[in-house]
């Protein structure tokens, strides 16, 4: 199937747009679904307060974990927060095997004030089961994600650091763990949530990065799980990633994997493109593409700004030709993690070209971590208190 850019539906009016903008219950009521057992504490406050300096992505983990398991049998049971730790699990779990899983990624911001926050959870709840369901994993109640970040994160508040541009990371996820090795979807799924204390992502922080597009491999296929938050389209990252560690580049850019022209995304972040008269644009969502909650949230407040998006079919051929021309005067990444990343350099078979524009980029950066860390207004209600 084919789109024009006609047809394609605005990222303000998708499923996961609509889900996030259905008000979530205040945390006081959703609190307890996920009840804490064992210690309140595990680590000391020393060895916390170790833990919270210089933090980098995804190495340090805090106290607790969230977790409840689903069976064909009985549904969703056994909410739980207890100890972070190690989780066994059958050699035979499906997951190990087969890939069968999902997963998310959402943080908890701490204002001034000391409360702490999230962004637009309801989007991440309605898309993990968006993968879910692509995955034939169980779908899990949206208002119980929810509740797993404001247990584990109530448990854990101290956990969640206080510097410029950090965070408490949160990584739901969610797999098959039935210990059979025939192939169907498993009847067993685990689902957990862990959290890690995080600095910036790209420890240059706004530092523009270099990208690798590569030509070779593609991360998604039409009717494949693109859409799909799962390791599966991780893996397949890996290897160009390490054509890309091999070019001196930071990250890599796929191309669809049909006409094998067209830009598609990072390995996990969206991309936008400005044009020197303003317009700013995004591949349009084609079903390789995962939607981020992210590129989301920049279209509508680049739209609301006055700002012409469109997202749209874009080559690589013409991306190269106009920022050669100097049609194009930025690109950049974006994704939770990373927020909002200037692309310096593209490189790739054939060509080597620097971008040098950053000025929309560091707007767009500024006003959405404003609104995140609560030093902006948030007209949008996008963000939730937890604790
Ligand atoms: C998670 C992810 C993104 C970014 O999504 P956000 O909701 O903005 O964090 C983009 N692309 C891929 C492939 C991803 O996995």
């Amino acid at each position: 199937m084919t789109e024009t850019a006609a047809s394609v539906t605005s990222s303000l009016e998708t499923p996961l747009a609509r889900a996030a903008a259905v008000p979530v219950p205040q945390a006081d009521e959703l609190a307890g679904r996920f009840p804490l057992t064992g210690p309140a504490r595990i680590a000391s406050d020393a060895e916390r307060a170790q833990a919270l300096t210089d933090l980098h992505f995804g190495h340090v983990f805090s106290d607790h974990m969230a977790h409840a398991r689903w069976t064909r049998q009985e549904g969703w049971g056994g909410h739980e927060v207890r100890p972070y730790g190690e989780i066994s699990l059958s050699p035979a779990a499906a997951v190990l095997h087969y890939g069968q899983e999902v997963f998310e990624g959402i943080k908890a911001y701490r204002h001034a004030d000391g409360s702490i926050w999230t962004f637009r959870p309801r989007y991440n709840a309605a898309r993990m089961n968006v993968s879910a369901r692509r995955l034939a994993l169980p779908e899990m109640p949206e208002e119980d994600f929810i509740a797993s970040l404001v247990d584990l994160v109530r448990a854990d508040a101290d956990w969640v650091p206080e510097g410029d541009g950090e965070s408490l990371y949160l990584r739901p996820f969610m797999f098959a763990s039935e210990a059979f090795l025939g192939v169907h979807a498993a009847g067993v799924v685990d689902y957990y949530l862990i959290a890690s204390p995080s600095g910036a992502y790209f420890t240059h922080g706004l530092q523009p990065i270099s990208i690798w597009v590569s030509q070779n491999y593609h991360r998604a296929g039409r009717g494949g799980t693109g859409f799909a938050k799962t390791g599966g389209n991780y893996a397949s990252s890996l290897l160009p990633q390490q054509e890309a560690d091999a070019q001196g580049c930071d990250q890599v850019c796929f191309l669809d994997d049909v006409t094998e022209k067209n830009l598609e995304e990072l390995g996990g972040m969206n991309i936008m493109v400005v044009d020197a008269d303003g317009t700013v644009r995004t591949p349009h969502l084609t079903g390789t593409i995962l939607e981020g909650n992210t590129r989301s949230a920049i279209i509508r407040l680049l739209t609301d700004a006055g700002r012409r998006v469109v997202e749209d079919t874009i080559t690589l051929e013409g991306l190269l030709a106009d920022i050669e021309s100097g049609k194009v005067s930025e690109v950049f990444a974006c994704g939770t993690a990373a927020v909002v990343v200037p692309l310096g350099h593209l490189k790739g078979e054939g060509f080597d070209v620097r971008i040098e524009g950053q000025e929309v980029t560091h707007q767009i950066h500024d006003r959405l971590t404003g609104i995140q860390y609560g030093r902006l207004e948030d007209p949008y209600n996008w963000m939730y208190r937890l604790a």
